[in-house]
């Protein structure tokens, strides 16, 4: 039987597989934490990103005061391993969804929700009223990426005051995620627009607050925003998630501030013509959703995809492909968070050595 042992060499994977260098990966953390910390906002990491609570417990060992994840299947997970402060940043809509929470709150009653609609808020106090439950939750504000959240100013003033009304419901806190900016390559540009989109975001908590509403959390930004937004007087936690371990999609926007610590070991199958290779790691392997994965290493072999289970190789000037049959290869994902949803393992291993094997415990969690 296959079974991959603590201990092992990389070398007795079978392949696909996806890899964590652990030194990288500490020192992602130990970066991050380090960034953050010196601003006095609280860490609060997107868990979509790791999908594991052996993670997530790693997270909460560098210093971060609890969890965002993104649904609440999710949330049931996490929850039950023992990461109790859970902000779940997605809207929670519709009857099965909602009885999924009233059990999870039942047990869990820290968990955290966001709301930006008089229906999606209404809905959520009726089924809490029958349970006899109380919640706290967060105004999720649009500050720009138009996609959930309510809009700025007289919209955000109506749903709060709405919520105000809702027994079951305690709104202490403003959500407003600048997703369109993580990835602006221009750093000038990316920090200008991201202080303005935290100025409708902290303003509207001040509003709030002014109006009679207890706002203790106000929370935003990843990867590509975070330092900005600590450095924002009223922002007081911040959501990153890939900076663990990077993809080569925030690695063209944001250098070298994180390292590539997490690829997906495939090996040559077939050598067909000299101009070209294919490996066993296609789409069920890696995501293309940003882009195409890029080879360890070695930036003058392309990648992409042949089919759900074979990804070809060949050399960007057409030349020979100087790889044999057998070989073993790196990816580095082009998006994290999509390529670890299709694994069952990480193979966490330092210099070559497995030092630990992770459930993606959260994989295809998306209720
Ligand atoms: N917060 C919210 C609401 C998100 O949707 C995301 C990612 O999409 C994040 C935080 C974390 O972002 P990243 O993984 O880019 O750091
Ligand atoms: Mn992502």
């Amino acid at each position: 039987m296959y079974q991959p042992q603590i201990g092992d060499a990389l070398e007795l994977l079978d392949t696909p597989s996806m890899l964590v260098d652990l030194t990288l990966m500490e020192a992602n953390i130990a970066s991050m934490m380090q960034r953050l910390q010196a601003r006095k906002v609280h860490v609060r990491p997107h868990l979509k990103t790791v999908k594991s609570p052996a993670l997530a417990r790693k997270l909460l060992a560098a210093g971060a005061i609890g969890g965002c994840v993104a649904k609440v299947s999710e949330a049931e997970v996490m929850a039950d391993a023992g990461i109790e402060d859970l902000l779940i940043t997605t809207e929670i809509i519709g009857q099965p969804k909602l009885a999924r929470l009233v059990s999870l709150i039942q047990k869990h009653p820290a968990l955290k929700v966001v709301v930006d609609s008089l229906a999606g808020a209404q809905a959520l106090h009726q089924i809490l009223a029958e349970a006899r439950l109380e919640i706290n939750v967060l105004l999720d504000l649009n500050v720009g990426q138009n996609r959930c959240g309510v809009n700025p100013g007289a919209d955000a003033r109506t749903l709060a005051h709405h919520i105000g009304t809702l027994s079951q419901l305690h709104l202490i806190g403003v959500q407003g995620y600048e997703g369109h900016l993580q990835h602006i390559h221009n750093p000038e540009e990316r920090a200008q627009r991201c202080r303005q989109a935290m100025q409708i975001l902290v303003e509207t908590a001040t509003q709030l607050r002014t109006d009679g509403f207890p706002i203790d959390i106000v929370t935003t930004g990843g990867t590509g925003t975070a330092e900005i937004c600590a450095e924002v007087d009223g922002v007081t936690e911040v959501q990153p998630g890939s900076f663990i371990f990077m993809d080569t999609d925030y690695h063209h926007a944001l250098g070298s501030s994180y390292a590539n610590a997490l690829t997906i070991l495939s090996t040559v199958i077939s050598r067909p013509t000299p101009t070209r290779a294919v490996v066993d790691a296609g789409l069920k392997s890696l995501s293309t959703d940003s882009g195409m994965p890029e080879l360890k290493g070695q930036d003058d072999i392309a990648y992409h995809p042949g089919g759900d289970e074979h990804g070809i190789l060949t050399s960007t000037d057409n030349a020979t492909v100087p790889l044999e049959i057998g070989d073993r290869l790196e990816f580095i994902p082009s998006h994290i968070d999509t390529t670890i949803n299709l694994h069952d393992y990480y193979y966490a291993h330092r210099n070559g050595i497995l030092e630990a094997i992770w459930p993606v415990a959260t994989r295809g969690k998306v209720q």
